[in-house]
């Protein structure tokens, strides 16, 4: 069974500032933001890495890119822009192994990097 440090954010075992969720996905706050807006989107369906993304998942990724950008629009900064980024595995940096994309906003943000 998954049990990432997300899997208890879902289950509400440790705190987080939610900012949305539905029967899909959750999104809340990074804890050491990387940008001046920087949330987590994870899906609740338990997927380690990128890697092990199967044919018929694929829509899971499409709904945290289109609930980033949604929050984008409801939160007004859609049109000065944001950044999403998915990390895999080690040289990907990834140290949380539940997907999840990151959206970075709130100013301009440098070339390359989370
Ligand atoms: P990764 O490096 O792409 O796997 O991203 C994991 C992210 O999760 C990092 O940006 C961490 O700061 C963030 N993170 C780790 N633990 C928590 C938590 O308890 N609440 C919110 N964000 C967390």
């Amino acid at each position: 069974m998954s049990d990432t440090i997300f899997d208890r954010i879902i289950r509400r075992e440790i705190p987080a500032d939610i900012v949305f969720e539905d029967e899909h996905l959750i999104a809340f706050r990074d804890i050491a933001p990387q940008a001046p807006v920087h949330v987590l989107f994870v899906p609740k369906t338990p997927i380690a890495t990128l890697n092990d993304l199967q044919p018929d998942q694929a829509a899971i990724v499409g709904r945290l890119a289109h609930a980033a950008a949604e929050y984008a629009k409801r939160e007004g900064f859609a049109e000065d822009g944001y950044r999403v980024v998915m990390n895999c595995n080690d040289h990907g940096g990834q140290t949380v192994f539940q997907i999840h994309l990151h959206l970075l906003a709130g100013a301009p943000l440098g070339r390359f990097g989370t």
